[in-house]
């Protein structure tokens, strides 16, 4: 099998490519990666050094909005698995206009190449953020897209074009929509990373509002098995929902951040309220795991652990800049 991987030099996008070339090779042993990548801010390629000398891996610098590259790099594929995405809310805020280009145009662009070339599966990474704030229960794949942040609205959008494709024009596409991901190698500008960077080095993390706002915390590497479920068994035209980890407030994360870091409350700022802050998400994943089996395996206080441990390990020099909000 032959795959492009779009984003793979951001979190999730090179943790599902270290598994996939990685050892057991869980597509088998004659597996082929491409990834193709902008390299933003969010992207590193040192993400991908570990599978860099895998004889079935290449990498390509560009753009998915860039179309004549796309059709160039889709036409030799059998499936494309998409994460390339502009992906912090915070920055959706001030600065919508990426999201809208690379999440809705560069979605259509990559869409329009595997229509062309008949590739497919085609999977497009979602996330539960399109279905708005729940204030109770969970939200199901047919539950109305309610989407608040310009970065929600714009996967809602992107996620929308997916299924067009497959309802205009019979392209075999799967959307998945997954909850909060944690992990190693996450760049240090969402809650998890930017707290425990900025805590072990020394400095005060910036709590949101109330801190009462809950999200559902799955390890990346859980995300990733969902994905892997949905390429090689999943149904075309179908959404799957992929959650199933921890619901915590970002008070509760907080406190168990602090206790990893060995750092107090005093080391808390609490600052205004994000604009348009959703109060909670949370997605009914029983459709894949009664499809497809999926289960996540990674029990929280573990995988926060370990996430902990690599950064620790990987923290940057003493004296550089602390990362921004
Ligand atoms: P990330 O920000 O870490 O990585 C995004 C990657 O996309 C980067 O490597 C970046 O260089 C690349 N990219 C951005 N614009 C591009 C463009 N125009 N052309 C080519 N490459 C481009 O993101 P992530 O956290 O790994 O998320 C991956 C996907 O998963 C996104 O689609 C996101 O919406 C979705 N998702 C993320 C989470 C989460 O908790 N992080 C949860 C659910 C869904």
């Amino acid at each position: 099998m032959n795959i492009l991987i779009t984003g793979a030099a951001g979190f999730i996008g090179s943790h599902l490519t270290r598994t996939v070339l990685g050892p057991g090779k869980p597509l088998g042993a004659d597996v082929r990666v491409t990834v193709l990548d902008a390299l933003t801010y969010a992207g590193d390629r040192a993400n991908l050094a570990a599978v860099e000398d895998e004889p079935g891996f290449s990498f390509v610098h560009g753009d998915i909005t860039d179309a004549a590259l796309v059709d160039r790099l889709v036409a030799g594929h059998d499936a494309v698995v998409h994460l390339a995405a502009e992906s912090h809310v915070d920055r959706s805020i001030a600065h919508a206009d990426a999201f809208v280009r690379t999440n809705v145009l560069g979605t259509q662009t990559l869409l329009e190449a595997a229509l062309r070339h008949g590739t497919g599966p085609f999977v497009h990474v979602s996330t539960d953020e399109v279905y708005g704030s729940v204030p109770t229960g969970s939200s199901k794949e047919t539950d109305p897209l309610a989407p608040n942040s310009p970065y929600a609205a714009s996967k809602a959008a992107s996620d929308l074009l997916a299924l067009s494709y497959h309802r205009t024009h019979g392209l075999d596409v799967r959307v998945t929509r997954c909850s909060n991901n944690y992990g190693p190698h996450q760049y240090p500008e969402k809650i998890i990373p930017l707290f425990v960077t900025r805590l072990l080095a020394g400095g005060t993390v910036p709590l949101y509002g109330d801190g009462e706002n809950v999200r559902d915390w799955l390890h990346v590497d859980d995300h990733c098995q969902g994905l892997l479920a949905v390429l090689t068994g999943g149904r075309e035209g179908e959404t799957y929902n992929i959650g199933g980890g921890s619901e915590l407030t970002n008070k509760e994360l907080t406190g168990l951040l602090l206790e990893a870091c060995g750092a107090g409350w005093e080391r808390v700022e609490h600052v205004t309220d994000r604009k348009g802050h959703d109060r909670r998400y949370s997605v009914d994943w029983t459709k894949i795991r009664d499809e497809l089996g999926y289960r996540p395996r990674h029990d929280f206080a573990g995988g926060l652990a370990d996430t902990v441990a690599w950064y620790k390990a990987h923290r940057p020099a003493p004296g550089a800049e602390l990362p921004g909000t």
